[in-house]
């Protein structure tokens, strides 16, 4: 097959645009749709600090990388989780990425805290990704607030917002609409506002883009990671109907949705919905 634009030898087929590209042509059209949908959506501004959340998988390596490359100003925030070696390896991997993009890294270890996702798994005291996915959200607020960065940026993929719509849909919850915008602005001056700059982009674009950029990535799965049965339902679908999980997280997109009470944490004074906040929930059951 030969690039749709230069005519070379051709390294990826993208079934949902129709159009096989080089390696020389792949990084640019990539990189043109994530700004065409960064100012769409105005999901970033150029002169904010941005705080780039970097697990070291491909999405996240994917979307520093493409931030670097469009001009925004980004530095890297890793959390060190905890979990064995899928954890030191990431850490190894995203150090490596920092350097080479010539970008600052921040490492912030859960263990500070008194725990790791790890004893969470050992204890069962509550789903281990619940408990992970509290501990990021908390970590990646409390830091991007305390040192002044504007937005958090995640490496949400198509794929994550179109399986999370689905899941949710089948589970009758109501509670996650708001998560699925590209933005979502601070709702209380606690609050970082949160970008997801990959929301309109595949795990395969991104995986192609940090290829041929060379990028270090891990490609380990984390240990506790639980089936992907939503994900492999959006996968079959993509399969049969190229384009599908686009058009549909497009069509997801709509006005932000009102939050509830706003309280704050009688221990640790951070956001949240109840008297003490989830995160210090966790935490009491470690170290008290
Ligand atoms: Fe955390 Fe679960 Fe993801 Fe592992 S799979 S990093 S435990 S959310
Ligand atoms: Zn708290």
């Amino acid at each position: 097959m030969r690039c749709k634009k230069c005519g070379k030898k051709a390294v990826a087929h993208l079934r949902a645009y129709g159009i096989a590209l080089c390696e020389t042509c792949y990084p640019s059209f990539y990189l043109r749709l994530v700004s065409r949908s960064i100012r769409r959506y105005r999901i970033l501004k150029k002169d904010e600090r941005i705080l780039a959340a970097v697990s070291g998988g491909k999405d996240s390596v994917a979307m520093i990388s493409a931030l670097t490359e469009l001009g925004y100003k980004a530095d890297v925030l890793y959390i060190d989780l905890g979990i064995g070696t899928y954890s030191e390896e990431s850490e190894r991997s995203v150090f490596n990425l920092a350097k080479q993009l010539g970008v600052d890294i921040h490492i912030v270890r859960l263990r500070d805290y008194g725990f790791t996702i790890d004893d969470v798994s050992r204890r069962s005291i509550r789903k281990t990704c619940s408990a992970c996915g509290v501990s990021k959200r908390y970590i990646m607020n409390r830091f991007a607030r305390e040192n002044r960065y504007d937005v958090i940026a995640t490496g949400h993929t198509v794929e994550d917002v179109a399986s999370f719509y689905l899941k949710n849909v089948a589970g009758g919850s109501k509670l996650w609409v708001e998560k699925l915008a590209p933005r979502n602005e601070p709702f209380d001056a606690k609050i970082v506002a949160r970008a997801k700059p990959l929301f309109e982009m595949s795990e395969k674009e991104n995986l192609i883009y940090v290829l041929l950029r060379q990028l270090p990535f891990t490609a380990l799965e984390c240990p506790h990671s639980p089936s992907p049965d939503w994900k492999e339902i959006v996968y079959e679908i993509e399969r049969r109907k190229p384009g599908f999980t686009k058009n549909f997280v497009r069509g997801l997109i709509s006005p932000r949705e009102e939050f509830g009470e706003i309280k704050y944490c009688c221990i640790c004074g951070e956001v949240t919905n109840a008297e003490i906040c989830s995160f210090c929930r966790i935490r009491r059951s470690f170290t008290s």
